[in-house]
Order: C-alpha cells, then sequence, then structure tokens
C-alpha cells in the first residue's frame, strides 16, 4: 500500500506557486526570465536537504537529480520524471495567493480579490469530483500556476517518499523540471547526456487517471507577398499593396472548417498568428496542426496553393511560402515502446484511478524527448482551467499522481 497524503503535497505546492515563474515569449535568452531561477534554486535545495546529493542547477534555469536505484537487479532502465517551473504568459503569475478550500462544498467559491472571478461547478463539473475533499484556487488577479508546479510538486512529493522508504525497490529515477515550456523552449538547453534516462513521463495533464500518449504534430509555416511600389501620388494602374493581398489571402481561408474555432478532436488545422509588413512586402504567420504528418503535408499543400491562387490575379506581384518544423506526434516513438504507456496505465491502476487514455491537441515538452532518445508520455497532476484566473486543482488528485510515479517505479524494477 502507497500512501502520499493530500495535505503534504498541498502545502507543497501553496509554496511553490507563490514564487513567480513566468516566462517571456519575446525573449531570445535561455531561460526567457531570470525569475525562473528562484523556484529551481529553491527545488535544488530542498532535494539536497532530503538527501539526494547530486541535484544541481545549470545556467539555463534547468534541475537535474538522480535518485540511485536500490534493487539488486542492474537492468532496469533509468526512468525521469519531469514538469515545468515557468507559468503562460497569458495571465499575470505575479504575487500569487494561493486558497486552500480544504472542504469543498459545492458552493460557488467567489475570488476573494476579484468577486468576478467565480468558480461554479455548473461551469466546471470536474468540481464534483472533489466535494468534501481539497481544492486549490488562485484569488482571483492572477492565474495559479497548477501548470506546472502540481507537476513539480508531485515530482518531489514522491522523491520524499523514495528517500523515507528505502525498502520500496526501484532503478535509477531521474528528475528534472524544465524552464521555458510555456513559450515552446523547454527543451531547448536541456542536455540529455547529463539526465542520462532511457524513458520518461512528464506531469503536465489533467483530470485524474489521464495519459497522454498522443499530440499533435506542428509546424510553422510563413507566406510573404511581394507586391509593387510606387509613389503614391502617381500609382495609377502600377502599384499593388501587398498589405492587401495579404487580406486577400486571409480572407479566401475556409471560414467554416480547417481553423481552431472549427475543428475538434482528430481534425488538424491551420491558424494565422502574425500579419506584418508594409505596402511593397507583407508576411503572414501561421501555425499548422495535424496528428499525422501525411495530414500536415495536405494542409501545407491546401494553404500554399491558396495563396498563389490569389496572388496570380494581381499582376507583377510575387509569393514565397516557408515553413519549420516544430514538433512532432509522440505516438510514432511510442509505439515503438508499448511498455513506456503500457506501465503507465497499470501505475494508474494500481494508484485506485480509471485510466483515461487521450490525445493532447497541443504538444508537451514530451513531444520533443520522444524525438531526442527519451520516449516521454504525459501523466495526469489534476489541473484545471490553466493559464486563466479561474485556475484550481484537487489535492487529492495530485497525491494519486504522486502515488503513480511510485508505483511506475516499482513496475518498472519488477519487469526488468
Ligand atoms: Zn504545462
Amino acid at each position: 500500500m502507497i500512501y502520499i497524503s493530500p495535505d503534504s503535497v498541498a502545502e507543497r505546492f501553496m509554496r511553490y506557486v507563490q514564487i513567480d515563474t513566468q516566462s517571456d515569449p519575446n525573449s531570445t535568452a535561455h531561460p526567457t526570465t531570470e525569475k525562473q531561477k528562484d523556484l529551481s534554486k529553491l527545488l535544488k535545495r530542498e532535494l539536497l536537504a532530503i538527501g539526494i546529493t547530486n541535484a544541481v542547477t545549470d545556467e539555463y534555469g534547468y534541475v537535474y537529480a538522480t535518485i540511485p536505484g536500490n534493487s539488486d537487479k542492474k537492468n532496469i532502465p533509468a526512468i525521469c520524471f519531469c514538469s515545468h517551473v515557468d507559468t503562460a504568459p497569458d495571465c499575470s503569475g505575479y504575487n500569487v495567493k494561493p486558497i486552500y478550500h480544504r472542504y469543498y462544498d459545492g458552493n460557488d467559491i467567489v475570488l476573494p480579490d476579484d468577486n468576478t472571478q467565480v468558480l461554479r461547478m455548473s461551469a466546471s463539473p470536474y468540481l464534483e469530483e472533489h466535494l468534501n475533499s481539497g481544492v486549490i484556487t488562485a484569488s482571483g488577479l492572477t492565474l495559479l500556476g497548477a501548470d506546472d508546479k502540481s507537476g513539480v510538486a508531485v515530482i518531489m512529493e514522491a522523491a520524499l517518499f523514495f528517500m523515507q522508504n528505502p525498502s520500496v525497490k526501484h532503478g535509477d529515477v531521474k528528475i528534472l523540471f524544465t524552464p521555458d515550456e510555456e513559450v515552446g523552449q523547454g527543451t531547448a538547453k536541456v542536455d540529455m547526456k547529463k539526465l542520462g534516462a532511457q524513458f520518461g513521463y512528464t506531469l503536465d495533464g489533467g483530470e485524474a487517471g489521464s495519459l497522454e500518449d498522443e499530440t499533435f504534430s506542428a509546424d510553422a509555416a510563413t507566406i510573404t507577398v511581394n507586391g509593387v511600389i510606387t509613389h503614391p501620388g502617381y500609382a495609377k494602374n502600377k502599384m499593388v499593396n501587398a498589405l492587401k493581398i495579404a487580406g486577400a489571402i486571409l480572407d479566401a481561408l475556409p471560414k467554416n472548417e480547417w481553423s481552431p474555432e472549427t475543428t475538434e478532436k482528430k481534425q488538424g488545422f491551420v491558424h494565422p498568428v502574425g500579419m506584418n509588413g508594409i505596402a511593397e512586402k507583407a508576411t503572414l504567420q501561421f501555425i499548422v496542426r495535424d496528428f499525422e504528418d501525411e495530414g500536415l503535408e495536405l494542409h501545407h499543400n491546401r494553404l500554399k496553393k491558396i495563396a498563389e491562387d490569389v496572388v496570380a490575379k494581381y499582376p507583377g506581384t510575387s509569393v514565397e511560402y516557408s515553413f519549420v518544423e516544430q514538433y512532432r506526434n509522440m505516438k510514432k516513438v511510442l509505439d515503438k515502446f508499448p511498455q513506456v504507456a503500457a506501465y503507465a496505465e497499470e501505475a494508474i491502476q494500481r494508484a485506485g484511478l480509471v485510466v483515461k487514455k487521450e490525445s493532447i491537441r497541443g504538444g508537451t515538452d514530451g513531444s520533443r524527448f520522444s524525438y531526442m532518445g527519451m520516449p516521454c508520455p504525459n501523466i495526469f497532476t489534476g489541473m484545471q482551467n490553466i493559464h486563466s484566473k479561474l485556475e484550481w486543482i484537487g489535492t487529492k488528485d495530485m497525491a494519486k499522481a504522486a502515488e503513480t510515479v511510485v508505483h511506475l517505479c516499482m513496475i518498472w524494477e519488477e519487469r526488468s
């Protein structure tokens, strides 16, 4: 019987969320904000304090630590547990004041610092699962930061459990905390050799029991339109304004399909995210998403054709299309190592939960790790309404996630 106390994880979590670690999409530095290191340094100190003597941080804000294996078996793969220290730029993470609703009674929770912010069971039905147990919210002016400080707290709690229960057998357990996940830079400066893990799990998911082993494949595309420029006073029948052509390209996109606002589940999309330019030259930025790499290719071809058809109507102008890879669906990699997700399912069940297998309409650090040699699905922590002032988390979900981590290490040891 493995038991981790919700109150203990809650206390830890509430300490971590009070540290502002918002990342910055406009920074090219690593980490994108220095303040993320405040939490990284604290985590290192706490790991050292519980006896994990090899815990280190680096100049980029990563934390690495290993709990050495204690099993007689020598062939157990090293398993990494990873979460990110930063919070999303979408919502303030400054001066977060977490509130612990120790026995949630089902009534509306009015957040005290802005009473227009009300958490209601009707809008957040998952709250019903947490009646009479602990729920943590922010105070109304900020996000909570459960994404992903719940993952940090879960991993730290599991680490403490291993240090206090040496009779529980496991192989090498690798702990990794990353900066800048929310701005797509979570794996940019990671040292996979230093990490030295064969398989990994991110703790960065929602409802209790959920396991995500599939993400989007993602590219960024750029359309550049070259217009024809003259003095505006003498432009008749000569000038062709690139900004207007760019507008026409946006207008030519389908209205009822092929966009984030019209798709769900396994459907892909293209999504304009930026427009820049002057009369002479304009660029449109898109993100392109699909679960299949072949689907991405179809999206690129279709988008390019739409742009070319529009530009063809304007003599003397031209268009260029380019794209870069952002990340790829982890499923392709994970299918080669079916035990990684299978053991996670078993661990979730041993923790007394029902497995909910899901695919993410987005990416995780694990998408990139999976292609960097460390297959890495995503495990729940319980986080809800992320990136918003109504973000909340149930404390029993965090405790169950920590128990899942412990079971998972035990399963890897048993099966090796
Ligand atoms: Zn996250």
